[in-house]
């Protein structure tokens, strides 16, 4: 940056990385930013950030950036002006309602828009579109959380704030890497510890580098998709044991007995040879996880995206009830408090503002015909039965199988987001018609017929929520760059060229009507959000507290991971401390800091292949290969090949063909000595 502070103007915003949602300052200049700081009394993080927050700004005026509206010809983009790509688009759609009829049209919102974008992108979709072929990345890679996290927030155990984390007496990360995926999080837990010298379980295959000072700790390397059956063990633990009081437990729990059916015929040797975790470090981690106080546990991508996630989230819930018994106590009272690591700085909120086929904005039923008539009067229009009627679509295999014929796309990336991102790129040639919004040529963007050039977070108004159900505002720092608009606008422009003038003539009209659409947020004020951050739902429920709780008692699942005798390795993928996709790739100093993606091998894997730390390998699994350089390590388990899924130039999702990938490595010489054979 060049400046001294005295030139710098501050903008209070929030981070557009992580869905930690930490609260930092874009100082400007000159219409351009400049620095990111943060202070001390700021926001959930309190001053803290991670290197991508305080560095990752770069991107803004990166001159990648797309400036002008794209129309694709004969092959080639070419930029015109807004009201052609505008006049273009809509002519196009309206065609292709009248050939192909609604819902053939699928619309993709996006984890890192506003919620007043996204929440505009899904009644644009079902109103203008008239389709109902919509979705988040997020949502088609769990299509069970959001029933799931709802009944979480229903328990009461995941409607706190995070800033429990800081008051925990003990942690539980679940399948997930606290230091790499939610740094601002590893600072609070790290706080607890040396405050309430807070004990510490961490159940995760990889060996999480987390330094701690944690009185008891205790360390679950758990095989994958073991992770289910793991947690019955615990529970069986604490219910056998009778590690919290059995006699409150009785008379709180309507059916303690399913609870106790459920594991009575767990063997804990059976345990240890599914998961690889012994009979005595379970029994650890159960003794610290039934200890009366706070307690909070925090879940990630593993236990979300393994097959069984839905029955280890709902086990993850029974857990919680029986450790609410201990905190009942009249000398440690507590509170249990479970959160789920979302991905993107806005993967909560775009859920929450409908754009899913199964729910309007609020998690409301859309075959609920109440639900349906409010929505319709509050919108001014008529759903045909033939837009709610129709079974929600994944739309990436709809695309596939060419039973969408185009696709709207708002800030998101299929192509490098979603699993199989080569077969995904192949269907998208074959749609009709693709348009994009978004702030760089992504990889989806490639295959778009037109481009929107969208605003970045710092050049628009509007709200995030966050992995801890907290909604906060941004604030505009600088003019777009460019021609280029904020996605509500464009989606306004389409609409209208479209006949369907949307009335709003900023954010605050938008939030205005979200607070209608969806009783989650009914109390939310904009103006108030200056001051003070808006935690939904309007009204916590109180944890229940007597003779109506009830447990899932799902019996300990397994699901066996499978290698071949040609893919000998499982590839893991996960968030990385220093990059989060395109953004921080388009920011020199996070490059500069983290140049390249590397693959994590076993240091025993690596001798027995004979590949050295900073080799170039090549990672291969039936449906694509992806060239990246060793890192030799301890902490991925043999057997086991870690890569992240945050370098947008190298995107591991091109491996993937399923949940636990089998992959081959070899190294690069290898590959010209292959190549050289004719192989
Ligand atoms: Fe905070 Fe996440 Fe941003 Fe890091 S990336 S500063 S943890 S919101």
């Amino acid at each position: 940056f060049s400046g001294r502070s005295w030139e710098f103007e501050g903008f209070q915003t929030i981070c557009p990385y992580c869905s930690v949602g930490c609260t930092i300052v874009l100082n400007t200049k000159n219409g351009s930013v400049r620095r990111v700081l943060s202070e001390d009394k700021l926001g959930i993080n309190e001053g803290n950030l991670c290197v991508k927050g305080r560095f990752g700004h770069e991107f803004i005026h990166s001159p990648e950036r797309i400036t002008t509206p794209l129309i694709k010809k004969n092959g080639e983009f070419q930029a015109v002006r807004w009201e052609e790509a505008i006049g273009f688009v809509s002519e196009t759609l309206g065609r292709i309602i009248e050939k192909h009829g609604s819902n053939t049209i699928g619309g993709i919102g996006s984890e890192k828009c506003t919620n007043e974008e996204d929440y505009l992108f899904q009644k644009f979709c079902r109103t203008v579109l008239r389709t109902n072929c919509i979705d988040n990345i997020a949502n088609m890679r769990a299509p069970f959380l959001n029933s799931v996290l709802y009944k979480s927030v229903e328990s009461g155990f995941a409607a706190a704030p995070l800033k429990e984390i800081e008051n925990a007496g003990t942690l539980f990360f679940f399948g997930v890497d606290i230091t790499e995926a939610l740094p601002v999080i590893g600072c609070m837990a790290r706080k607890a510890i040396k405050l309430n010298n807070a004990n510490v379980v961490i159940a995760n295959p990889r060996t999480i580098i987390f330094k701690n000072t944690a009185p008891n700790e205790a360390r679950l390397n758990y095989s994958l998709g073991s992770q289910h059956i793991l947690l019955n063990a615990i529970i069986k633990v604490i219910v056998e044991d009778k590690l919290v009081d059995i006699k409150k437990l009785e008379s709180s729990a309507s059916n303690l007995s399913d609870l106790r059916l459920a594991v009575e015929n767990l063997s804990l040797i059976d345990v240890e040879r599914l998961t690889g975790v012994s009979p005595e470090m379970i029994r650890n981690a159960a003794g610290l996880l039934a200890k009366p106080g706070n307690c909070c546990i925090v879940y990630g991508k593993d236990v979300i995206e393994d097959p069984l996630g839905a029955d280890t989230i709902k086990t993850l819930l029974d857990l919680c009830t029986l450790i609410d018994i201990s905190n009942r106590s009249e000398i440690h009272p507590g509170r249990v408090s479970l959160f789920c690591a979302r991905y993107h700085n806005n993967s909560q909120g775009v859920n929450d503002m409908g754009v899913v086929p199964e729910s309007l904005p609020g998690y409301l039923d859309i075959n609920d015909a109440s639900n349906k008539e409010r929505i319709e009067e509050l919108w001014g229009v008529k759903f045909s039965e033939d837009l709610l009627s129709k079974k929600p679509l994944n739309l990436i295999d709809a695309a596939k199988n060419g039973s969408i014929k185009s696709l709207y796309v708002m800030g998101a990336d299929p192509v490098t987001e979603y699993p199989n991102g080569k077969e995904i790129r192949d269907s998208f040639k074959n749609m009709e018609f693709i348009v994009v919004q978004d702030s760089f040529m992504t990889e989806t963007a490639k295959q778009a017929d037109v481009i929107f050039p969208s605003a970045t977070f710092a050049e628009k108004e509007g709200t995030y929520t966050s992995m801890g159900l907290i909604t906060q505002r941004l604030n505009k720092a600088v003019s777009p760059v460019g021609e280029s608009k904020a996605d509500w606008k464009i989606i306004c422009d389409v609409s209208e060229k479209m006949g369907h003038a949307f009335p709003y003539a900023n954010v605050t009209e938008i939030v205005d009507e979200i607070k209608k659409a969806a009783p989650l947020y009914s109390s939310l004020s904009y103006d108030r959000l200056k001051r003070k951050e808006f935690h939904w739902p309007s009204s916590f429920p109180e944890k229940k507290e007597s003779n109506t709780c009830t447990f899932f008692a799902i019996q300990g699942k397994f699901l066996k991971v499978n290698v071949e005798k040609e893919f000998p390795f499982i590839v893991m993928t996960g968030a990385s401390l220093n990059h989060h996709g395109a953004y921080s790739a388009k920011s020199r100093a996070l490059v500069s800091i983290a140049p390249e993606c590397c693959v994590e091998i076993n240091e025993k894997d690596a001798k027995d292949m004979q590949i050295k730390n900073g080799d170039m390998v090549m990672v291969e699994s039936r449906v694509g290969k992806l060239k990246l350089r060793a890192r030799v390590t301890k902490k991925s388990p043999p057997g086991i090949v870690f890569v992240p899924d945050a370098y947008a130039d190298s995107p591991v999702n091109i491996l993937i063909s399923q949940a636990y990938t089998p992959v081959k490595i070899y190294t690069v010489s290898d590959l010209v000595l292959r190549l050289s054979q004719g192989e």
